[in-house]
């Protein structure tokens, strides 16, 4: 058996952690076919072959694009559940035992969805997916940077009245030039109030300075991204001096001409330096991506063995903010992997 073909079953078998998934961009074709003949007035592809080619990558512009339309098909609780079904289903597939997915309440809310109905509708589908597949899933609630302090307030007015079971995070994306992260200090230090971990997405297509805001000003207990970092090491020592740890999604990052190529990512210079890493998707479902492949080009372009690969998948536990009970068990599922894997 070819090296490849060995270390792509060992990566399909290892237990793993995601902590930086969307669950509108993670929603795969499948999913996105069901609503689209639930909704076929929007006029997208009804039968399956046409939805892949709809669905399928093509530059960051078409991503935008299908991402709206797709979105359009999200108009009700039911939808939001099926949502969190197929995302369950997929992260079962690729072996996440604990994922922590972000939902941007805001713009389900925007769209006529009851408070009360997405928070009933996240709750259920939680339940469900660990019914079904024993994947334990967490909630990060995030905010377009670009709809401001008022889609934050919303956010977190609902997040603290309604409270779906599993809410875990507060986060902020979408675009940063013209952003600053530091204008959402007093909301992100309301959200901790609240016992929401701060977890912004900062350094994505800027520079250093937005991930300094995010761990100074937002008290970051994880950046997204933030693979500026690696444009100045005394950033990068803080991070590794705090321990925070940043959330890459290589692929993502080529997508979105973060980096101009894989070849190009900072994940090197970020782990030289001591930075706590983790491997994630980002929106799986449109940039035709999953965990395991993610850690394929991890062994692949950023060298990692599987002994490295495993510890990448034992520090995303590490630096989640699942219970103790689950990080105990998924570290444990990981150790004897690795001990019988052949
Ligand atoms: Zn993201």
């Amino acid at each position: 058996m070819p090296q490849s073909t060995e270390i792509a079953d060992f990566i399909a078998g290892l237990p793993k952690a995601e902590l930086h998934v969307h669950m509108q961009g993670a929603a795969s074709a499948e999913t996105i076919l069901a609503l689209s003949r639930k909704y076929p007035e929007e006029g997208l592809p009804q039968d399956e072959a046409a939805m892949r080619e709809f669905y399928r990558f093509t530059d960051f512009a078409n991503f935008i694009a299908v991402y709206v339309a797709a979105s359009r098909l999200v108009r009700t609780g039911d939808d939001i559940h099926q949502l969190a079904v197929g995302l369950g289903r997929d992260l079962a597939a690729t072996n996440v035992r604990y994922a922590e997915v972000t939902v941007t309440a805001d713009s389900h809310l925007k769209v006529g969805i009851a408070p009360d109905e997405l928070a009933d509708a996240l709750t259920r589908g939680r339940a469900d997916v660990l019914a079904a597949s024993g994947v334990d899933i967490a909630w990060v609630y995030d905010i377009d940077g670009d709809f401001g302090i008022p889609s934050g307030e919303r956010t977190l007015a609902w997040a603290a009245e309604h409270r779906p079971a599993g809410s875990i995070g507060f986060g902020i994306g979408g675009r940063e030039v013209g952003v600053p992260r530091s204008d959402f200090a007093d909301l992100f230090r309301r959200a901790t109030d609240i016992g929401l971990q701060s977890l912004p997405h900062a350094g994505e297509t800027v520079g250093p300075d937005q991930v300094w805001s995010a761990i100074d000003q937002l008290g970051a207990k994880r950046v997204g991204h933030g693979l500026a970092a690696a444009q100045d090491p005394t950033l990068m020592a803080a991070l590794a001096e705090r321990g925070i740890a940043l959330e890459i999604c290589p692929t993502s990052n080529v997508c979105t001409k973060a980096v101009p190529d894989l070849a190009s990512h900072p994940f090197p210079i970020l782990r030289e330096a001591g930075v706590r890493l983790t491997l994630n998707t980002d929106d799986p479902g449109m940039f035709g991506t999953d965990l395991n492949n993610e850690y394929r080009i991890g062994h692949e372009v950023f060298g990692l063995d599987r002994a490295a690969l495993a510890e990448l998948a034992r520090e995303s536990v590490r630096a989640s903010f699942a219970p103790d009970s689950t990080r105990a068990k998924v570290l444990a599922e990981i150790d004897a992997y690795v001990q019988t894997a052949p």
